[in-house]
């Protein structure tokens, strides 16, 4: 039996199609469902669906053997207990520093608003730049606007929120898309079967960047 945590909201909307080219198909479809624990087509499979930040967690302890996650969650959980497989190239997005468009904040004392706290201030102290970041867990673009900090860091798409809110994006932090993660006493235990459904989805994978 598997289990695989899957980050709810966009990285499970575009892992489902890829999940089906691997002969994994949800039961049910989970945004008609408020069921957090999702059997498949594979009786060998089931789904836990769970917020992006807390999938290396269920999978660092074991609870599931593998995840599907956004590298920018991986990177922020510091993700030393888990296995990186495969890059799903899907959820592609840019981690991005952003501010008010026009306003030169990289004199200043910085203060950054953003939920990638760990990030933001490796890659501030990395710059030798004295960065006070605070802690926010969703809205990031209202930060600036009114006054709580000059920078936010967050992912950015087509920059239409950003535009939308009077902010630009500035640097870039990282390239994110999805990955396949596992357990590594799973990896160890479960390593045939694991290696067989990487494949599987490897195949997916390049099957969809082909279309
Ligand atoms: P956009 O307006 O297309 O630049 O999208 C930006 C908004 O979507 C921000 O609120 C981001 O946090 C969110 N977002 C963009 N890409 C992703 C992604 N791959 N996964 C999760 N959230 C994302």
């Amino acid at each position: 039996m598997f289990t695989i945590a899957v980050s709810k909201g966009r990285i499970y909307q575009e892992a489902v199609p890829l999940l089906a080219r691997a002969g994994i198909v949800p039961s049910e479809n989970h945004k008609d469902s408020r069921r957090l624990i999702l059997p498949t087509s594979d009786p060998h499979v089931r789904l836990l669906i769970v917020r992006a930040a807390d999938v290396p967690t269920y999978v660092e302890y074991g609870a599931a053997d593998l995840g599907i996650v956004g590298k920018d969650a991986l990177v922020e959980y510091g993700a030393d207990g888990l296995y990186e497989l495969l890059d799903l190239n899907i959820a592609r997005c840019r981690m991005m520093t952003a501010g008010v468009a026009g306003e030169n904040w990289e004199a200043r004392r910085l203060r950054v608003a953003t939920k990638y706290v760990n990030t933001a201030k490796r890659y501030f102290a990395e710059r030798g730049i004295q960065a006070e970041v605070i802690k926010l867990y969703g809205s990031m673009e209202l930060a600036p606007l009114v006054g709580l900090a000059q920078c936010i860091v967050d992912l950015v798409d087509t920059g239409n929120t950003l535009r939308a809110n009077g902010l630009e994006p500035r640097d870039l932090i990282l390239e994110v898309s999805s990955r396949l993660v596992v357990n590594k006493v799973a990896m160890k235990m479960k390593h045939k079967s694991i290696k067989a459904l990487t494949a599987q989805l490897e195949r997916a994978v390049s099957e969809a960047s082909a279309c």
